[in-house]
């Protein structure tokens, strides 16, 4: 199964396949080559521009927190 997005600057169709999770992933734009998130969820994927994820949809952010977050 997967899944189709619209790429959240020029609105080209991109399609994306299903992961075994959850995590948000980038995916780069065939048409303009920007990035974007894709973030699975029950109901389908949400897209995000790249920067206007909030910290937990976001790759790298989430990375970055995880590391800090080690420690605990
Ligand atoms: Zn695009």
């Amino acid at each position: 199964m997967s899944n189709e997005v619209h790429c959240p600057y020029c609105n080209a169709r991109q399609g994306v396949s299903d992961r075994d999770d959850y995590r948000p992933y980038y995916v780069n734009c065939a048409e303009c080559a920007r990035r974007f998130i894709v973030e699975p969820v029950k109901s389908g994927v949400v897209v995000y521009r790249d920067g206007e994820a909030p910290c937990c949809s976001d790759p790298e952010c989430r990375e970055i927190e995880m590391a800090d977050s080690g420690q605990d």
